[in-house]
This record gives C-alpha cells, sequence and structure tokens, in this order.
C-alpha cells in the first residue's frame, strides 16, 4: 500500500472528527484569497495548505516539479498534465509535511502563518480550465427507471445500452463551482395535451446526482486509450450536479440528445479527490452481462465505495436528506467510459470532465434525482418543513455530499450545493 494513504497517519493539523479532509485524503484545489489572488491549494482538516507558497520556497525542488512552477497557475491544469510520478511524488511531500511528527512547518510560526490558512478566511474557487465536458449515462438503474417512465417497462433500456457507455458532448463553458447560483432556465416545452409548443420558464426542474474525472495527460489525435491504459489518463474525481429541465428535455431532446434542457449550468465540487487517495476505497463493480465486447473489458476492482447523499432546502427552512446512494453501483466504470470515448481516435485534453451519468441504485431511497424519487411528480417528496416538492421551485438549495468510510476517518469530497434563483426575463 502506498504509504500516504496509511489509516494509522497522523497530522499535527487538527482534523476534527468526521472531517472529509485527514492526512489521507489531500484533494487539489483553487482558492481565493480576501485580496482576490486565486492560488493552489490542498485541504487538511478546517485549513488549506498553500502549495504556491510552498512551491516559491523550493519544497518540491527534489520532486520532478523542480523548476516547473506549476503552482504559480490560477488552475491546476499544467501539474494535471505531468501525470502519475509527479502527483504521487507532490503527495508523499505534502503527506510528510503534515505528519504528526515532522517539525519543519509545524514549529516554523512564520512559514506555518503564510502556509496554513483557515478555510474559513478563503473561498474556493473553479479548480480547473475545461476544455471540454462529457456526460455519461451509466447507471442501469437511472436508465431503467426514465426509460420505464418514458417508453413503459418492457423497452426500458435502449438496446445498445448493455453493449456500450452511452454518453452526449455536453457544454464547458457553464460548469460552475460549488456555491454558483443557477438561474432557473426558460425554453421551448410541450405541454401536456398541447397541439403546439410555447415559450416560458422550465416548470420540472431538476438535479442530477453524479460524480465526475478529470483527464490529466491528454491523449493524440487517431490513437484510442485502452482500458487498461485509462488510469494513466485520469487525475481524480469530483462530485456533479447535473442541472436539468425535464420539461424542455422532453420537447428537445429526439432524435440527437439533450442540449437546452442542461447547458445552463453544472456545478462541481471545489476539491479534486486523487485516485491516489481513493485506491484504498476500490471495489468491483456490478457484474456485466452480457460480457462487454474485448475493447471494453475491465477486470478487478473497477469502481470505488463511495457513500453519496443528496439534501434539500427550501429557502430559509432546514436540509432534508432526500437521497443515499453509492458510487460503486455503476455499471460501466470510468476506465471503460475513456476507453468508450477515445476508441474512435477521438483526443482528450488535460482538463476534460467526464461525469457519470445520474446515480441511482435499487433501492428508491438511492434514486439520484427528483424525476426518478417523485416518480414524474407523481409521489412527493415530503420535507422536513412540511412543504412537499415534486421538482425544484426557486430559493431551493441542493447540496450534494460524498465520502469514503475508513477506519475511525474519511475521505471526503466536501459539498456540492447551489441554490436556484427565479428565471431571468428573456
Ligand atoms: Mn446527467
Amino acid at each position: 500500500m502506498d504509504e500516504t494513504t496509511d489509516p494509522e497517519l497522523t497530522s499535527w493539523v487538527d482534523v476534527p472528527p468526521g472531517s472529509h479532509f485527514p492526512i489521507q485524503n489531500l484533494p487539489f484545489g483553487v482558492a481565493a484569497r480576501s485580496d482576490g489572488k486565486h492560488f493552489i491549494t490542498s485541504a487538511i482538516g478546517n485549513h488549506v495548505l498553500d502549495l504556491s507558497e510552498l512551491e516559491r520556497r523550493g519544497v518540491f525542488s527534489t520532486t520532478p516539479l523542480a523548476g516547473k512552477n506549476v503552482f504559480q497557475s490560477a488552475s491546476l491544469n499544467q501539474f494535471m498534465a505531468l501525470g502519475r510520478d509527479s502527483w504521487k511524488a507532490v503527495r508523499a511531500t505534502v503527506s510528510h509535511l503534515l505528519q504528526a511528527d515532522n517539525p519543519a512547518i509545524r514549529d516554523n510560526g512564520e512559514l506555518r502563518k503564510s502556509a496554513l490558512i483557515p478555510a474559513s478566511e478563503v473561498q474556493m474557487v473553479m479548480p480547473v480550465e475545461i476544455g471540454d465536458y462529457t456526460d455519461f449515462y451509466s447507471s442501469k438503474e437511472h436508465a431503467t427507471n426514465v426509460g420505464t417512465m418514458f417508453r413503459g417497462a418492457d423497452n426500458a433500456l435502449m438496446p445498445n445500452w448493455l453493449h456500450l457507455p452511452v454518453a452526449y458532448h455536453g457544454r464547458a463553458s457553464s460548469v460552475v463551482v460549488s456555491g454558483t447560483p443557477i438561474h432557473r432556465p426558460s425554453g421551448q416545452t410541450l405541454p401536456e395535451g398541447a397541439e403546439a409548443p410555447q415559450f416560458g420558464e422550465s416548470r420540472v426542474l431538476d438535479f442530477e446526482l453524479e460524480m465526475g474525472f478529470f483527464i490529466g495527460p491528454p491523449g493524440e489525435l487517431g490513437e484510442p486509450i485502452s482500458v487498461s491504459d485509462a488510469a494513466d489518463h485520469i487525475f481524480g474525481m469530483v462530485l456533479v450536479n447535473d442541472w436539468s429541465a425535464r420539461d424542455i428535455q422532453k420537447w428537445e431532446y429526439q432524435p440527437l440528445g439533450p442540449f437546452l434542457a442542461k447547458n445552463f449550468g453544472t456545478t462541481i465540487s471545489p476539491w479534486i479527490v486523487t485516485m491516489e487517495a481513493l485506491e484504498p476505497f476500490s471495489c468491483a463493480g456490478p457484474e456485466q452481462t452480457p460480457e462487454p465486447l474485448p475493447h471494453l473489458r475491465s477486470e478487478g476492482k473497477r469502481t470505488f465505495d463511495i457513500e453519496l447523499e443528496v439534501q434539500l432546502s427550501p429557502e430559509g427552512s432546514d436540509a432534508t436528506t432526500i437521497s443515499r446512494g453509492n458510487f460503486n453501483t455503476l455499471y460501466w466504470d470510468i476506465c471503460q467510459q475513456l476507453a468508450h470515448h477515445t476508441v474512435t481516435g477521438c483526443n482528450v485534453r488535460t482538463g476534460d470532465l467526464l461525469a457519470s451519468g445520474t446515480i441511482s441504485g435499487s433501492a428508491p431511497v438511492s434514486r439520484g434525482s427528483m424525476l426518478e424519487l417523485t416518480w414524474m411528480g407523481k409521489e412527493p417528496l415530503k420535507l422536513s418543513d412540511g412543504e412537499e416538492r415534486k421538482f425544484l421551485q426557486d430559493g431551493d438549495s441542493v447540496t450534494m455530499t460524498g465520502w469514503c468510510e475508513g477506519d475511525g476517518y474519511r475521505v471526503g469530497f466536501g459539498e456540492c450545493a447551489g441554490t436556484i434563483l427565479p428565471a431571468n426575463e428573456v
């Protein structure tokens, strides 16, 4: 096992019980100071560790990062492009510096003050320049639920679904970081029973509980990335909320798939949890029957045990937990997704985001969208303040969280949150 994931490791920085950021996690993100300056950082307990400051002081001069100044950037792209040897070297260095018995920062008051900052004093911002965003549809339970609602139980899964990870090319420009409000979109819809479409604000606004992964070293145009090589191109993972306007989607989606129903906003959590941190929580995925064609075959512990929760809070009210699931229920794994994406020779670039699709499990509580939780609005959710919801209302906040449960600690993703604002005038 990688020594940075040893469950026995402790830090001289206080890590409160239940924190998502023990020394075994060490995620990467970008924070903004009150003066607006952005800097690359890691997280430990309730603090952020300024990696740009450590780099300026030569902390990484014995790693493959020496002389590259990748942490002086306002995004992680340069660092992500370097590949796993560099990621591991930085992780090992940061882990050592934060270990309980290491005095290098702990006992250097001046360095400690400039590099270790209370998380409450910074704002997390978009960590990556995202060139392209792709959204998969890899939960069999989600695809079956949606297919049953729209086409009936006999035709729930399309004939291709068990043979390839279905996806569409999404919109990167509107991917935003947790905390960014989302305006209710307007568009065309065809109301039930109407003969002509109408234009107006979406009345069937939804979230989708997803996770996504970021591309590190790029692929080359014309050269597929195989399932077995895919992991070398994957830097880490985040939580994703793929906000969806179901009424717009229903009218526009055939034959080319979602367009305006999804392009008004996609929210990600600010911390990228690396594959090194997730490795101890790897596990088998669902059995795949029929066996995939050879170019999509994947073996062993091909996914991760990541517990997921969604909370809904009406404006001014307490949160109600409305969904509890696990990333490990997804049918197609991330290496299969990347292999499929590139099998034509499509090149992926550093910073591209590939999302899982809505994550729904077999239990009703694990459904990852309002569409499924309320079965198209037929079974409204009861919230803790006595209100009911079929779909999202203005002022509603949706907060997703996820974590891997270790023995006495959690390797977590923090939060992916957003609030719905009223539609803008068109
Ligand atoms: Mn989606």
